[in-house]
């Protein structure tokens, strides 16, 4: 029920509809009541101006009419009179004529009410102009009869006054002109009662009109305050939900901003999109924003927990294929020390399909992006790159990453044939990559430099071996392994038999670089895995991982024959040196790690001993025979 509600709240308030749209029929609407308002004012104004017209045309002149009429009548009555009254011929004449006039008057008059005309009112007395006016004929069958009795009536008063100027000097005695005289007087009366009839009528006719015309204007007033309340209801409740809808989404808009601002806002938490307009819209938006957000901190939380930068070469690229859909991409680290540059992404980087040619392997600088430091794309210029290999119809793109203001790594992305791919779509998913790049960037820089600090802490400068610290910090790991696998670890303590001389002889920049050589000799007879460690000023600890018990003394056979045979240049010859080596193996002669280190240092004691450049394989006698 409460969903119908709303629904049909939406639909009234125009929730839906884009906001231009919600304030155009706003308008119309209220236009619309404006309209019935106009309307009923109209058709009133109209409707009483035709009545009152009526009444002024129409009933007025009518009344006028009846009116002069009636004083002419009175001035014929007093004509009559006067021919009665007066004993000199002349003024009975004068008095028998203007009567007539006036009787003429009437007749004429009433004529004019029957067929319509302009009457013109004129004192038969002194001549002077009273009036002017027109009338329509009347209409009433009833009045028209009151009209057609006056006219034979004033016909029989002109009679009688006829007579009684014709009798005035004649035979006829004074009672008889006084009898006519009374005749004369009681048609009058009769002719005026009628004239009176008529004016009834017409006064009836008007109250009509008056009392129509105020009934239609009281309801005129009624429909229009009709009209003006619903119109200010509908106005007043369409403009509150309308603001309201427009302001309750712009309100959690704000607050979320602020909340955003402050650092207080909870990003999963979302806002309620409750129409299908522009507000509906930037809600929506708002949220996706929020998505993004709270994906790019979420992303860079994750990597900055991420153990090592591999991981986060990983996460990129899982990222950029699952997340962001690309259907490949490549990712090299560079390094500008060695000028090279290394797949780093595809983790497996043996077969796939690469698109560079593999010089940019060996010397970065010819990869464009590295040498430029920008983004480049064939979307725009095919044949950008000489180094890409394929065809010039690809739309690549290589973002760079930058790292301490160089280029660190390029990810490049292969996203299909001109003319046949979305370039807008690409371009969208190339921006959203590269925010997803500038977002690691920072943390690949700290892992780097993380990776080289440890790195230059476990290592010695000269020769590039690991360190007695690296030692320390990893031999739990190495016994833990090899204790697992059940394996043997071979220590060989190395030193250089006579180095002291060398320096002496030759300068201390001359045994550095014997001490060089013999570093490298050794790391190139033992295998990858073993760890080769500058363990003190010209002795060296080699780890071998995983051998055979007894293996240990052929390897250290190798080294001290290779060392034996190498030659180092100097200036004016070369210098050959030798090495005495003592061997123990873990677990075999001892659990204990470090003791099995003494123990191969106890054999090298022996081997410097026994006449140096030897192999001394530890046996217990040596322990036992010497006091440590
Ligand atoms: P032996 O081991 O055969 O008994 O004789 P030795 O002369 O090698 O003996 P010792 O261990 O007394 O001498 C080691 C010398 O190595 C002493 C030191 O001057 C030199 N040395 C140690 N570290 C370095 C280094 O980094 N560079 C150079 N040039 N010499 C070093
Ligand atoms: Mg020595
Ligand atoms: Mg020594």
């Amino acid at each position: 029920m409460r969903d119908i509600l709303k629904k049909i709240i939406n639909i009234l308030t125009f929730t839906d509809l884009p906001v231009r749209k919600k304030f155009l029929l706003f308008s119309l609407g209220s236009l619309f009541w404006l309209a019935v308002i106009s309307a009923i004012g109209l058709i009133t104004m109209f409707d009483m101006s035709a009545k009152s017209k009526q009444m002024v045309d129409v009933i007025g002149p009518q009344e006028k009419t009846v009116n002069i009429i009636v004083r002419k009548l009175r001035g014929a009555s007093i004509s009559a009179h006067k021919i009665v009254l007066y004993k000199n011929t002349e003024r009975v004449n004068n008095n028998y004529l203007s009567g007539k006039a006036r009787l003429e008057d009437c007749r004429s008059y009433l004529k004019i009410l029957l067929t319509g005309g302009r009457i013109k009112d004129y004192s038969r007395g002194t001549g002077q102009f009273y009036n002017e006016f027109i009338v329509v004929p009347v209409k009433s069958a009833e009045k028209r009869k009151f009209i057609e009795d006056v006219i034979v009536k004033v016909d029989r008063l002109e009679g009688i006054l006829a007579e009684m100027a014709e009798k005035k000097f004649g035979s006829t005695n004074g009672d008889a002109m006084l009898e006519k005289l009374s005749e004369y007087d009681l048609l009058t009366r009769d002719t005026v009662t009628v004239l009176n009839e008529f004016a009834i009528t017409t006064g009836k006719e008007w109250g009509t009109f008056t009392s129509i015309i105020k009934t239609r204007f009281n309801i005129a007033i009624i429909l229009i305050s009709l009209a003006f309340g619903i119109a200010a209801m509908l106005s007043g409740v369409f403009g509150v939900l309308i603001s309201r809808s427009l302001a309750k989404p712009i309100k959690a808009i704000i607050g979320q901003i602020k909340a955003l601002s402050s650092g207080e806002m909870d990003l999963t938490k979302k806002l309620d999109v409750a129409s299908k307009d522009e507000l509906g819209m930037l809600s929506s938006e708002f949220n996706r924003l929020m998505d993004t957000i709270e994906h790019v901190t979420s992303f860079k939380k994750i990597i900055e927990e991420d153990e090592s930068i591999e991981d986060i070469y990983m996460r990129l690229g899982k990222i950029f294929i699952e997340d962001l859909g690309f259907d490949n991409c490549v990712m090299y680290e560079v390094s500008n020390s060695k000028n090279n540059m290394k797949i780093v992404y595809p983790p497996e980087a043996e077969g796939i399909e690469l698109h560079c040619k593999r010089d940019i392997q060996l010397d970065c600088e010819l990869c464009r992006v590295k040498r430029t430091g920008h983004m480049v794309s064939s979307a725009d210029y095919s044949n950008i790159c000489k180094y890409y290999t394929e065809g010039v119809n690809d739309i690549h793109y290589c973002v760079p990453i930058m790292i301490g203001g160089n280029v660190g790594g390029v990810v490049q992305f292969v996203c299909g044939k001109r003319g046949v791919c979305d370039i807008d779509d690409i371009k969208k998913k190339i921006s959203r990559a590269k925010q997803y790049i500038t977002d690691a960037q920072p943390v690949l820089e700290a892992k780097r430099l993380m990776k080289t600090l440890k790195e230059s802490a476990f290592k010695d400068a000269l020769t590039g071996l690991y360190n007695r610290r690296f030692l320390e910090e990893s031999f739990e790991n190495l016994v833990a392994g090899a204790l697992r696998r059940g394996t043997t670890l071979g220590l060989l303590m190395c030193d250089l038999d006579f180095f002291k001389q060398t320096n002496d002889v030759y300068g201390h920049d001359v045994g550095d670089m014997v001490l060089k050589e013999a570093a490298n000799n050794i790391r190139k007879n033992v295998r990858t895995s073993d760890l080769v460690i500058r363990f003190g000023g010209e002795e060296f600890l080699v780890l071998l991982i995983d051998t055979k018990p007894g293996d240990s003394f052929d390897v250290a056979e190798k080294i001290r024959e290779r060392i034996e045979e190498s030659k180092v240049k100097i200036a004016g010859g070369f210098i050959q040196k030798t090495i005495s080596i003592g061997v123990s193996e873990f677990p075999t002669d001892t659990q204990n790690f470090w003791e099995a280190i003494k123990f191969a240092d106890v054999a090298l004691y022996k081997a410097k001993e026994r006449g140096r450049n030897k192999v001394l394989r530890f046996a217990m006698d040596m322990w036992a025979e010497e006091k440590y």
